[in-house]
């Protein structure tokens, strides 16, 4: 069985990284068009660097918690494939052990270039004066994250996956950013994949899933994933009885 699980913020929530919305929400402290779109980069780039440093930094305090735990044990232990595409920018993922992993909103620990395109892991703050390890050009380098109005990364692997998989899983997400909001709709009309949203509350495209479950990933994830174990191990002892 082929897994896909699309993660929002909502995965870490728990780990106190706060979500975009909802009342702590990071949009409730920033403006969207100041700091996270192009058009804020071109207009004034020290602030949107300093919030992106800001976030960057804040990392290193949060550690994965147990549903990253839960969907790393998966992929370990699944006899099947186990993909996670996920909107977060942070490292929660792959610090829990997650391998098969695509950031579609790309990575606060990675930064590029807009002179030569050339991207590279990055801890330290950037600035207006960062220069280029690569091609050493100046005051050219972003954070490598996908900002509103900009195009998500590796579409292509994520729709092959999503055409290919038996199962679908959304773990916390809102549903309200596209593309990842659109990729139940997808999903329904190729027919083929069972699937369940797992988020705190009903998203915006609930309706669209087969199976709803509702509450904390913390406490839904790791039962939901352990079921799935469980039934993935006893159709393979069922398969190998002998007929
Ligand atoms: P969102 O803020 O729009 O929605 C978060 C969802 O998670 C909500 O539906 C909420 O009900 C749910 N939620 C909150 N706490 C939860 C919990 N403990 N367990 C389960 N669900 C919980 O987030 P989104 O849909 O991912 O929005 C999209 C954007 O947010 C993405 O582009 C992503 O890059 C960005 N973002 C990422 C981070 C991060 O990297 N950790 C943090 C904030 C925002």
């Amino acid at each position: 069985m082929r897994i896909v699980i699309l993660t929002g913020a909502g995965i870490s929530a728990e780990s106190g990284i706060d979500t975009f919305r909802g009342e702590d929400g990071l949009w409730s402290k920033v403006n969207i068009e100041d700091v996270g779109t192009p058009d804020a980069f071109a207009r004034d780039p020290a602030l949107v660097h300093d919030f992106h440093n800001q976030f960057r930094r804040s990392l290193e305090n949060h550690q994965p918690n147990v549903a990253h735990l839960a969907l790393a044990k998966l992929e370990a232990e699944h006899p099947g494939t186990v993909l996670i595409v996920t909107q977060n920018v942070d490292n929660l993922h792959e610090r829990a052990g997650s391998q098969n992993l695509i950031h579609m909103h790309g990575e606060l620990y990675k930064v590029r270039c807009q002179a030569c395109e050339a991207v590279y892991h990055w801890t330290d703050d950037l600035s207006v004066k960062s220069s280029c390890q690569r091609c050493q050009a100046a005051g050219q380098m972003r954070p490598h994250v996908t900002w509103f109005y900009e195009m998500p990364m590796r579409m292509d692997e994520i729709q092959r996956a999503l055409a290919a998989c038996d199962l679908f899983l959304s773990i916390g997400t809102s549903g309200n950013v596209y593309p990842a909001a659109g990729f139940i709709a997808d999903i329904r009309r190729m027919g083929r994949a069972h699937s369940v949203e797992l988020n705190l509350e009903p998203s915006e495209g609930s309706s669209l899933f087969a199976e709803c479950i509702h509450g904390p990933a913390g406490e839904v994830v790791p039962v939901f994933v352990d079921q799935l174990l469980e039934s993935s191990m006893d159709a393979i002892s069922a398969s190998e009885k002998p007929k």
